[in-house]
């Protein structure tokens, strides 16, 4: 069973609000209602990170959100697709520079596509979950498992925080 031709027919979503004023979760929670019906494209939002293809980031990262974040990102398999939606997650947005935002999602996790706006408008996310499908299909077809992170789940299948250390250079509570 090809279980890639499934995952690029029938890609799933990963929604996370790291602060934002859910603005911008209401027009996701439209682009699924039957008006605009993202899941005409075979979406389907799911809660859970290792079953997701598409990760859809919405708010300023907050600082307390930041290792969360992180979590959900490596927790999903790749290849994987990474949306900011909303001048939040873009770049902080009303909330930038504040003592307890870290701005942008791509302060933290790599992005590949931004849908500006605020809040964004329902055409807008359903264009840019449109491109993050495009570059989820390239993505695909040149994936090659990483050495490292391979490795490490081999030896340590459960150890997050050394994971986490390794590939991203996150230390615990910074
Ligand atoms: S972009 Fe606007 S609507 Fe969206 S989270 Fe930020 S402040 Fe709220």
């Amino acid at each position: 069973m090809d279980l890639k031709k499934f995952r690029s027919k029938s890609p799933w979503l990963l929604h996370y609000n790291t602060g934002s004023c859910n603005g911008c979760d209401i027009e996701i929670l439209a682009c699924l209602a039957p008006k605009y019906d993202l899941e005409r494209f075979g979406i389907l939002n799911r809660g859970n990170p290792k079953q997701s293809d598409v990760l859809i980031v919405t708010g300023p990262v907050t600082k307390r959100a930041r290792e969360r974040l992180i979590r959900l990102y490596l927790e999903m398999p790749e290849p994987k697709v990474v949306v900011a939606v909303g001048a939040c997650a873009c770049t902080g947005g009303v909330f930038r520079h504040m003592y307890n935002v870290l701005n942008g999602v791509d302060k933290v996790i790599p992005v590949d596509v931004y849908v500006p706006g605020c809040a964004a408008r329902p055409e807008a996310i359903i264009d840019g979950v449109v491109k993050a499908l495009e570059i989820l299909e390239r993505k695909r077809k040149d994936f090659v498992p990483p050495k490292v992170c391979k490795n490490l789940e081999v030896k340590e299948p459960v150890n997050r925080k050394f994971f986490l250390e390794k590939c991203l250079g996150v230390k615990n509570g910074s």
